[in-house]
């Protein structure tokens, strides 16, 4: 009987090409010599993207250029596979396998020029390819490394209500189909491989978690089956006091609570899926972010106490690709149900409210969502007040792009004096404009936001205010594979 079980999920870059997969089945395969492991999968990095982008080009009825782009996908596969070292045998299993997803995606791409419609659900179909692709892949190689491990759809394990491009995970059926499909694989030694971002309704349709959704199936299948941890195998070391992108000195946090790391995933730090946390804070399953291109670092550990930090702020983050809503008019005063027929319009469009903020002489509500959701927001606000609109109570519902939301994140905040001071004058000296500030904010952050070309500016200098730059002693602790 092995130790521990672990959850390992390998990200899109991490599976990104034959020696990123060498190197993945090598984690996966030296950690089960020790430990029970489930591995779960993303599609090679950007697959998906360029899935979705087929669809939507069959949609407009460009079929010819959809069906380049699954020819591209094919290519992509076959000569990953010729680089790996596998038998002949599993390669040409392996390729017959591809082809099957293939052909059902040229199948779809044509359905779909056809009636030039794109449903929900048809979207999720095609953009789950990805991830029925790579798995089997990563299982193939694991098993080459002498360790049986066999590839197994999410489609049998997770079980989500019907919102396609965003479900959500039903815990009782889903944990009766872990214990029955995975445990005994996992009782004997295999490792399973599970398609990562994908889900299916009660009724059997195929669904998705949502962008960056693998993340969350990794603690969806660690609570399903009451893992000791999950590592989720990403391109960096860990959680990091800022998005490399925009700060490069940014550096590891060795420890973080479940709570600092669900607001920076909220407020746009991609290494995580927002939702990621749900599923394991009530049980306590530490999560690791890990790189897998550099497996002797130790990475993040995220907890449910986390470690606290002398001046309480632990990252700086922002969102670039959300858009502002504003509802305003001067008889906006008059109507007392505004507010609340506002929010049941965005609840109802399952758009995510990310901030909000209302003018204090009530004649102007602000909110930020996601860009993706913008405009099926706006069009079903402009519905829902048009009577309003048409007597001119509520004279404009606009839509502004060009924001950015920032956030300071950190949970002892709430106990430290001056913090708020600390953000704005060092906005202040940057001339950073602040269009809004959030309303009634999570202690463990400050949010705003700003116009889009300001937020590196803001970032950058948040960072340096609260030297989130300087080293931390490191990691009294590691995670089962190091
Ligand atoms: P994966 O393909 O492994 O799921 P993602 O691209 O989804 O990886 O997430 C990892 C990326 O998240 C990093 O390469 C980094 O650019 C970005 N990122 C943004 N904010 C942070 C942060 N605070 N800490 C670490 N990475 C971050
Ligand atoms: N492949 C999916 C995506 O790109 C899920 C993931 O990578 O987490 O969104
Ligand atoms: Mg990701």
């Amino acid at each position: 009987m092995k130790s521990k079980l672990v959850v390992m999920k390998f990200g899109g870059t991490s599976v990104g090409d034959a020696s990123c997969i060498a190197r993945a089945a090598q984690i996966a395969a030296s950690a089960a010599g020790e430990n029970s492991v489930l591995v779960v999968v993303s599609a090679m990095s950007s697959v998906t993207n360029r899935l979705i982008e087929a669809a939507t080009l069959a949609e407009s009825g460009e079929s010819a250029k959809a069906q380049e782009i699954l020819k591209a996908i094919r290519h992509l596969h076959e000569a990953t596979l010729r680089e790996l070292a596998l038998d002949a045998e599993t390669r040409i299993q392996l390729m017959s396998h591809i082809d099957r997803v293939l052909a059902d995606a040229k199948r779809l791409c044509e359905g779909t020029a056809l009636l030039r419609e794109l449903t929900p659900r048809s979207l999720d179909v095609i953009s789950s390819l990805g991830e029925r692709l790579s798995a089997p892949i990563v299982a193939a190689m694991i098993a080459a490394l002498g360790t049986a491990s066999e590839p197994v759809e999410a489609t049998e394990l997770i079980v989500t209500d019907g919102f396609f491009g965003g479900a959500e995970p039903l815990m009782d059926p889903t944990r009766q189909r872990c214990e029955a499909r995975l445990r005994p694989l996992l009782q004997k030694g295999n490792v399973p491989v599970v398609t990562g971002f994908i889900g299916a309704s009660q009724e059997g349709a195929l669904t998705t978690l949502g962008r960056g959704g693998s993340d969350y199936s990794a603690t969806i299948l660690s609570a399903a089956l009451l893992a000791d941890e999950a590592i989720i195998w990403t391109d960096v070391n860990g959680v990091l006091s800022a998005d490399p992108r925009l700060v490069p000195e940014a550096r590891t946090i060795p420890e973080i609570s479940y709570r600092e790391a669900a607001e920076l995933a909220y407020f746009g730090a991609k290494v995580l899926h927002p939702k990621t946390l749900r599923a394991v804070m009530p049980h306590e399953i530490p999560v690791w972010i890990r790189n897998s291109f550099a497996p002797q670092e130790a990475g993040t550990k995220i907890t449910a106490k986390g470690r606290s930090k002398a001046g309480g702020v632990k990252a700086i983050t922002a969102i670039g690709d959300v858009s502002l809503i504003a509802l305003g008019g001067p008889a906006i005063v008059g109507l007392p149900d505004v507010v609340g027929r506002t929010f049941s319009t965005t609840a109802r469009v399952r758009a995510n409210v990310l901030l909000i903020s209302q003018s204090s002489s009530q004649n102007d509500i602000c909110f930020i969502v996601a860009s993706a959701d913008a405009k099926r927001t706006v069009e079903a606000l402009r519905e829902q007040f048009s009577q309003d609109l048409a007597h001119h109570k509520v004279e404009h519902i606009s839509l502004d792009p060009r924001i950015a939301i920032v956030a300071v994140v950190g949970e002892n905040m709430r106990g430290t004096v001056g913090m708020a001071g600390r953000t704005f004058s060092a906005l202040g000296r940057e001339s950073v404009n602040i269009i809004a500030i959030a309303q009634g904010s999570s202690e463990s952050n400050i949010s705003f936001v700003v116009e889009l070309h300001d937020m590196r500016k803001a970032v950058v200098a948040l960072h340096g205010e609260f030297s989130l730059g300087a080293v931390e002693v490191n990691h009294a602790e590691r995670s089962s594979h190091l």
